[in-house]
């Protein structure tokens, strides 16, 4: 019977400690603050928006909201980041994404002080990871890590498969198995043989975005199976990238989908912005 990895507890138990120090914290005179800057009125980051500010409610982060208009030019952003970036009592600046087609994300990113960039997609943040510095880590990745501890699952000398290399996801992901003393191996589209890499993996990590891929051809006997994947099947449930029923009875270990991954990143994002008021202490 595989161990069903329980996201949704773990990043629980995450959100309460946090919501522990936070107190602390305020009893030290140390506030906590976000910003969370949404253009446009895209329904998915609206939701997404709303969860983080929830979760910045439940924990005692302040959250300061900027809802800008779908046509905010691309100056006026950038303004808005500096004027936060200057402010001392914000901690942490989060641009929603997607941005509208007008505006250059990459520009956006680039302009927020990597102090601030609790999302951990400044070249900064990233080029850090790489060379083992401390900064923010993408906070999807981060989640996953706190999953396989929590979960008592070891990391170290074990042979671990990313399958997908985005910068959000499998590139920091990779960065951050290396960190714990995994052995890496970073798939994507063009790899031969995706089925043959995928069975040796003893931690598998599922991150290409097509629903139900990978099916128990691609799980070795035991392995440790984490789906980062999030779709709408037909009949409007949600799945993941991994076929889970099928891949269930061979694996050792797995995160289902919802109440896997998922409720990960926000509580990283908080675990990020606990760190950053903590960093500007010192
Ligand atoms: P991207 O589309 O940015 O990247 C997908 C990656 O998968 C690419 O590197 C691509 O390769 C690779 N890929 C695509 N098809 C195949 C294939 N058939 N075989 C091997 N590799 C393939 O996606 P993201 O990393 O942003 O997201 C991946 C999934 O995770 C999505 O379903 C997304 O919704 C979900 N997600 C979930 C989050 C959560 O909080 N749970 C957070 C972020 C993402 P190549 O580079 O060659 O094109």
């Amino acid at each position: 019977m595989a161990l069903i990895i329980n996201g949704k507890e773990i990043s629980a138990a995450i959100k309460e400690e946090l919501k522990t120090e936070v107190a602390q914290m305020k009893d030290e005179g140390i506030e906590v603050t976000l910003a969370v800057i949404q253009v446009g009125a895209d329904p998915a980051s609206s939701v997404y928006v709303r969860n983080k500010k929830n979760a910045c409610a439940y924990i005692g982060i302040n959250s300061l909201a900027y809802e800008l208009p779908e046509e905010t030019g691309e100056e006026e952003l950038l303004s808005l980041v500096s004027e936060l970036n200057k402010r001392k009592d914000v901690n942490g600046i989060l641009v929603q994404l997607p941005l509208p087609g007008h505006i250059n994300e990459d520009k956006i990113i680039r302009a927020i002080d990597p102090k601030k960039d609790v999302d951990g997609f400044h070249p900064q943040s990233v080029g850090a990871l790489s060379i083992g510095q401390p900064g923010f880590v993408s906070c999807t990745p981060a989640g996953i890590i706190q999953l396989l501890w929590r979960s008592g699952i070891e990391i170290e000398g074990k042979e671990c498969v990313v399958v997908g290399r985005s910068n959000i996801v499998g590139k920091p992901m990779a960065m951050l198995l290396l960190k714990e003393n995994g052995t890496v191996t970073v798939c994507h589209s063009k790899t031969k043989d995706l089925k043959e890499v995928c069975k040796k993996a003893d931690i598998l990590i599922c991150a290409i975005g097509k629903p139900k891929f990978f099916t128990k051809e691609y799980v070795k006997e035991g392995a440790a199976v984490i789906d980062v994947g999030i779709h709408r099947n037909e009949n409007n449930k949600l799945c993941g990238d991994v076929d889970y029923d099928d891949v269930y009875p061979v694996a050792g270990a797995i995160t289902p989908v919802p109440g896997g991954v998922g409720p990960m990143t926000i509580a990283m994002l908080m675990y990020n912005c606990v760190q950053s008021a903590k960093m500007f202490q010192e």
